[in-house]
């Protein structure tokens, strides 16, 4: 496969939906971010790198950091997990409390905030440093030691936060979170904010593109069966109330992030991030939903 002559040629292609969509304002931070960054990435299993535009340039994770989290903590927890979190898609906005009232605290999916949330409070529990501990998991997946939390992006989104501070409090009262509703909504927001590049993302997210296995290393961080189950709830639950329209346009398990960042992998092959900061009105990126449409359509590469 010539992915170098296809991604230039999406890159060309892609361009013009650049104008297209709105910053994340909700959080004042993410407003300041150049809206026409654009960067692309793609690492096969077999060790090969393809980048372009912005692709070397660091930004908010966001909540792509939920699929690390999760990787983080199933291996902890295993099946038991599941007891207070569901893995069913929610239909809803990523920052929704509506079902959460109607099903007793417990959060849809991990890629919620609210799944996302419970999943905070369990490595607060499990860690005497969690944010030092979390943020040793991200550079060990990818495979990047400087990778460092963006102190403003979190104050920012710590300061406005309101809403998470209400899924948390409504979690507690249903006993489904164990500490303190604070320190739940500061580790929260600070990996969300973790500054990475598309390089760095697609480097992190071989492992799941590659049954567990880190980039270019024989280290297997997860089991092929957590893999399977990680890959399948990005599949249904990585957009949110988008999750159908990703999986009928670009047909991969994906992640995106309010930061314009959208992960995807096609298993045994490769891993690809794009950043594009201007969002749709579901709070995924415009360039980086047609970049990856285009990959797909161009590669005949979608896992249907
Ligand atoms: N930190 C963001 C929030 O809680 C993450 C949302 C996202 O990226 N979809 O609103």
């Amino acid at each position: 496969m010539d992915y170098k002559k296809i991604l230039d040629e999406i890159y060309l292609e892609a361009k013009v939906y650049k104008g297209q969509g709105e910053l994340a304002r909700y959080i004042p931070e993410l407003a300041l971010v150049d809206p026409l960054k654009y960067g692309i990435h793609l690492s096969t299993v077999a060790g090969e790198d393809y980048s372009l535009g912005d692709s070397k340039e660091r930004f908010s994770i966001q909540s792509i950091s939920k699929v690390l989290s999760l990787a983080q903590v199933l291996p902890l927890l295993g099946e038991t997990l599941w007891e207070r979190i569901d893995v069913e898609p929610s239909g809803n906005p990523f920052n929704s409390i509506v079902q959460l009232e109607y099903e007793n605290g417990i959060p849809r999916n991990p890629f919620l905030n609210a799944g996302a949330l419970v999943m905070a409070d369990i490595l607060i529990s499990r860690f005497d440093d969690p944010m030092e501990s979390f943020l040793s998991f991200v550079r060990e997946l990818s495979g990047n030691s400087t990778i460092e939390y963006d102190k403003k992006v979190a104050a920012s989104e710590i300061a406005t936060g309101y809403l998470n501070a209400s899924l948390i409090n409504m979690m507690k009262s249903y006993g489904n979170i164990l500490n303190d509703v604070d320190k739940v909504l500061e580790f929260y927001c600070h990996q969300c904010s973790i500054a990475m590049s598309c390089e760095d993302l697609a480097h992190a997210f071989m492992a799941f593109a590659d049954e567990g296995c880190l980039y270019k290393s024989d280290s297997r961080v997860l089991k092929k069966s957590q893999v399977k189950r990680i890959n399948a709830l990005m599949q249904t639950c990585g957009f949110y109330d988008e999750a159908g329209e990703f999986s009928y346009r670009v047909g991969l398990p994906g992640k995106s992030g309010v930061g314009g960042g959208i992960v995807a992998v096609h298993p045994k092959c490769y891993s690809i991030a794009v950043w594009s900061p201007k969002l749709n009105p579901k709070g995924n990126s415009v360039l980086g939903m047609k970049t990856l449409e285009l990959l797909t359509t161009k590669t005949g590469t979608s896992i249907f």
